[in-house]
């Protein structure tokens, strides 16, 4: 398995990022992660030779608005695009005019999918529901022996640590600073998601999703890995081209 941080903003694009997309790639098949602004640059990494699935965590539009950019790919095997049931209806409602170019002009086949907890997939896969202001899943895949944990909107749940539990990489968000006390249940600050980390026994933890006002740059994402490394020590702040083989 090899992970492509496509996007690790949250919230609105800057120079430092853009929104959340996270491309999984195995021999079998390329599994995305959300597609926030940064899915544009899945056009020129994706190859003909394996299916796509996209999972969309939920609809806030850091984390779609670049199926905007859909016009520009040419993927000839497709896009499956998987939801929540209700956020697939919706998802459906916003791809189409006038808000952006209806499938049926896009050069790549989308096909829809409502996730219901019984879908099968050439993988593992888990979904639960995380902790957000709107109705938002966290997955987990897992393909020979190996497993993701994608957590991203939450504040501290039970369902992040039990999709993380014993995950080779977790992946979670990092929306809050550093001590940041407020009682925001909605998000995470790096000592919260290494917690997460710790406690579900994950092996590694990537940390994105930053929030870009309290996030600025590059410094201060690297500041928040060392925050979380006192408490997990195998952490990484993503950025925007991140690679994790
Ligand atoms: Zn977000
Ligand atoms: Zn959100």
């Amino acid at each position: 398995m090899k992970i492509t941080f496509l996007g690790t903003n949250g919230w609105y694009d800057t120079g430092t990022g853009n929104t959340s997309c996270v491309l999984v790639e195995t021999d079998a098949c390329y599994i995305i992660f959300d597609a926030g602004s940064g899915f544009r640059k899945a056009r020129d990494l994706v190859l003909p030779d394996k299916p796509v699935f996209l999972f969309i965590s939920h609809l806030h539009l850091d984390h779609l608005i670049g199926l905007h950019t859909l016009p520009l790919f040419r993927f000839t095997q497709g896009i499956d695009i998987y939801a929540g049931p209700r956020e697939n209806i919706l998802l459906r409602g916003f791809l189409k005019r006038p808000f952006t170019s209806p499938p049926l002009l896009l050069k790549t086949k989308l096909r829809f999918h409502a996730l219901d907890g019984n879908t099968r997939f050439p993988f593992e896969f888990e979904m639960r529901r995380l902790r957000h202001s709107v109705p938002c899943y966290g997955y987990r895949i897992g393909y020979q022996g190996r497993s993701v944990a994608y957590c991203t909107d939450t504040g501290e749940c039970r369902n992040l640590a039990r999709l993380a539990r014993g995950a080779d990489l977790l992946i979670t968000e990092c929306s809050m600073s550093p001590g940041d006390k407020s009682p925001k249940l909605f998000h995470l600050t790096p000592e919260a998601a290494a917690r997460a980390a710790r406690s579900s026994g994950a092996k590694r933890l990537a940390l994105f999703h930053f929030d870009p006002q309290k996030y600025p740059g590059l410094g201060s994402r690297k500041r928040a890995e060392d925050v979380a490394r006192k408490i997990f020590p195998n952490t990484v702040a993503a950025n925007d081209g991140t690679e994790i083989v």
